[in-house]
């Protein structure tokens, strides 16, 4: 995990940052037979082809990441109460980021629990 946000985001950050680095290599490259004509096609081919490999790994992950989306299981956040997709055991809320868990022996506090504190806190106020 690079940031702190839930798998899918993450996945699709990664997707859309690739497409952006793909394009970028295309235009410099493009770019290259402009400013530097002959000699430029050269770098202009490499960038091209880099850029190209740059953009279908994004669609892969893009696609990856849909596939991981349709196993993820949906639930309402005890934190915020949206309805937020984690993948695998433990993953963060789409929304606020609170890292959510299914394994009973990883979480610190139960949905339970948490509303109880969250009653208690309006009770105080
Ligand atoms: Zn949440």
């Amino acid at each position: 995990m690079f940031f702190k946000s839930s798998k899918i985001n993450e996945f699709r950050l990664w997707g859309l940052l690739l497409t952006m680095f793909g394009m970028g290599l295309m235009v410099l490259g493009t770019a290259g037979i402009v400013f530097w004509g002959q000699s430029g096609k050269i770098i202009a081919g490499i960038g091209l082809a880099i850029g190209l490999i740059a953009m279908l790994a994004s669609l892969a992950v893009y696609f990856w990441a849909g596939m991981l989306s349709t196993s993820a299981v949906q639930l309402e956040c005890p934190e915020c109460h949206k309805l937020t997709k984690m993948l695998g055991k433990t993953d963060r809320c789409m929304f606020c980021k609170t890292i959510l868990t299914r394994d009973p022996e990883q979480a610190t506090i139960t949905a339970e629990e948490l509303e109880q504190q969250a009653a208690a806190s309006t009770m105080n106020e």
